[in-house]
Parts: C-alpha cells; structure tokens; sequence
C-alpha cells in the first residue's frame, strides 16, 4: 500500500486537522508562501500544536536562512530533515495527538 497518494487526498480532501504526514508534504511550499490559504492555515495550525513538525519547520527555516545567506545549509539539520521525512514517510496516516 502507497500511503502518499492516500495522504494528499486525505490531507486535502476534508476540512480537519491536518496529520503529520500532509503537513510534512505540505511544508515547504507553505514556507515558500505559495500554498493557497486556505491550505497554508492548516499547516500554520497543525505546527501549533505539534512539537515534531513544529521543530521541522523550525529546520527548513534555518536550512533556508543558510541559503539565503549564500553559506551551505548545516548539514546535521539537513539529516535531521531527511530523518523525518523517511520516518514520516513510514507511518499509516493519523492525525497528530498525545505524544506528537
Ligand atoms: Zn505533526
């Protein structure tokens, strides 16, 4: 079972809160401002209230200051990133609760 396609229909297709996953693939265009906002909402939402995806946001944004700043992005927040991507990438979708 390919659980991606299956997020992005969930993540989209209702007007609940978003999983981890769905935020996960949603985040860097909602950090790129170029999710709709309607959708860019829910992810600022979901970032509230989840710690794990709270600190990814926080990683994108310190691999993309790095950028901006023509030096080379940290390269352990680059694994970190990478890290929970895969993990994200493992998990049945469910939406963020007690010990996210
Ligand atoms: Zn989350």
């Amino acid at each position: 079972m390919r659980w991606s396609r299956l997020r992005r229909r969930r993540a989209m297709g209702h007007s609940g809160p978003l999983d981890c996953a769905a935020a996960a693939t949603l985040l860097q265009e909602y950090l790129d401002s170029e999710l709709e906002p309607g959708h860019a909402r829910r992810v600022a939402e979901h970032l509230e209230v989840c710690r794990r995806c709270g600190l990814s946001a926080e990683t994108y944004r310190s691999i993309r200051s790095s950028l901006e700043r023509s030096q080379q992005a940290p390269a352990d927040a680059l694994d970190r990133l990478r890290h929970f991507a895969d993990h994200v990438a493992d998990q049945p979708p469910g939406i963020a609760s007690s010990d996210a």
